[in-house]
C-alpha cells in the first residue's frame, strides 16, 4: 500500500510539474472520473469554539481512482483549473452538494451551512449565480444553507463584473466566505468594498500559535478586526488544545480542524449531528 501510494504521488507530481505526456495523461483520467462517478466529497464540521454546535459543514472533494486509490484535491485541482475540466468538475461539486444540503435540511433538527469551494477560475467564467440559483431552485433550498468560499484573489482582480457576482449571490442568502485570509497579498480594502460575511484564516497562522508572538498578533488582530466589521471568522488548521484555548481567549467564534473533527462521510457526519442535537 506504501508503494502505491508513492507512485502515485510521483505520477501527479510529474502531470503538475508540466510533464505535457502525464499531463495529458491526467487530463483524460479526470475525464473518464466524471464519466465514471469517481469522485466523491467528504464534510468537515465547523465548530462554535465551545464544541457544542456544528455550525457548517465544509465540502471536500476526494477522488477513489480505480488503480491509485484515495487522490486528494491538491494533486489534481490545480491541473484542472488550467483547463475547462475545472468547470466540469466544480459544477458536479455544487450539484452534489446541494443535493447533501437537502438530504441535511430534512434529517437534521438544525442543519448546519453547507461550505462549497470555488475555484477563482470557475468564478471568473461568468455562470455561478445561474448555477447557483438553478441548483437551489431544483432542490427547493434556501440561499442560507449553503456557504460559498472564494480566495482573495479573486477579489484583487476587482472587476466590476465580480462585484456584480457577488451581490447577486449574497441577495439570494448565501455566505461569502474568503478562504485562506491573509496569505495573498491582501488588502484589506477589499472587505469594505466587496459583499462578504465570512473569513476562513489559514491553517499556516495557526500552526506555531502557541510559540510565535508575531502570528499571536496576528491572529488576534485579524479577528477584533473582522468581528468590528461584522464579519464571521472560521480559524481552519486548529489541532491542539492549546491552540483551542489561545484561540477561545481572542474571541474567535468558529474552528475547524483535526482536533475536533476530521473530513467525514455523510453517514459519519449525520451519525455525528445526531449525537450533537439538543435534547
Ligand atoms: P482548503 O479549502 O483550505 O481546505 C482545508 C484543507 O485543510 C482540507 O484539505 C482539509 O482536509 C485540511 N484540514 C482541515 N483541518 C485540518 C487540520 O487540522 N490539519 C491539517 N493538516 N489539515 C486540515 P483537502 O481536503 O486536502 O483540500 C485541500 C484544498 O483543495 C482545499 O483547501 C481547497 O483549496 C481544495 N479543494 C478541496 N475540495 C475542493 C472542491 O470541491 N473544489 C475546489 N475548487 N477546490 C477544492
Ligand atoms: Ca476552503
Ligand atoms: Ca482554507
Ligand atoms: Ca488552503
Amino acid at each position: 500500500a506504501k508503494a502505491k501510494g508513492r507512485n502515485t504521488h510521483e505520477y501527479f507530481n510529474k502531470a503538475l510539474n508540466k510533464d505535457s505526456t502525464h499531463r495529458s495523461m491526467l487530463e483524460q483520467d479526470i475525464y473518464k472520473a466524471l464519466k465514471r462517478n469517481e469522485f466523491y466529497l467528504l464534510y468537515q464540521p465547523i465548530w462554535s469554539i465551545d464544541g457544542q454546535k456544528i455550525e457548517s459543514v465544509e465540502a471536500l472533494i476526494r477522488w477513489l481512482h480505480p488503480e491509485r486509490g484515495t487522490v486528494y484535491p491538491l494533486e489534481f485541482i490545480p491541473l484542472a483549473e488550467e483547463s475547462a475540466l475545472i468547470h466540469s468538475i466544480g459544477e458536479w461539486v455544487i450539484s452534489e452538494a446541494c443535493e447533501f444540503a437537502k438530504r441535511l435540511s430534512l434529517k437534521a433538527t438544525v442543519a448546519p451551512k453547507v461550505c462549497i469551494n470555488i475555484s477563482s477560475s470557475q468564478f471568473l467564467r461568468g455562470n455561478m449565480v445561474e448555477l447557483l440559483s438553478q441548483e437551489l431552485s431544483k432542490h427547493e433550498l434556501e440561499g442560507s444553507s449553503l456557504v460559498i468560499e472564494i480566495t482573495e484573489s479573486i477579489l484583487l482582480l476587482d472587476q466590476d463584473n465580480i462585484y456584480a457576482q457577488l451581490e447577486t449571490i449574497v441577495s439570494q442568502g448565501i455566505d461569502i466566505a474568503v478562504d485562506d485570509f491573509g496569505t495573498g497579498y491582501s488588502s484589506l480594502s477589499y472587505l469594505k468594498k466587496y459583499p462578504v460575511q465570512r473569513l476562513k484564516i489559514d491553517k499556516s497562522f495557526i500552526d506555531d500559535l502557541e510559540e510565535n508572538k508575531e502570528d499571536q498578533a496576528l491572529v488576534s488582530g485579524i479577528l477584533s478586526l473582522a468581528s468590528s466589521l461584522s464579519l464571521k471568522t472560521v480559524v481552519e488548521g486548529v489541532e491542539t488544545q492549546a491552540q483551542l484555548e489561545l484561540l477561545r481567549q481572542y474571541g474567535s467564534p468558529m474552528i475547524q480542524g483535526y482536533l475536533l473533527a476530521k473530513p467525514m462521510t455523510e453517514d459519519l457526519l449525520i451519525t455525528l449531528l445526531a449525537e450533537k442535537a439538543p435534547k
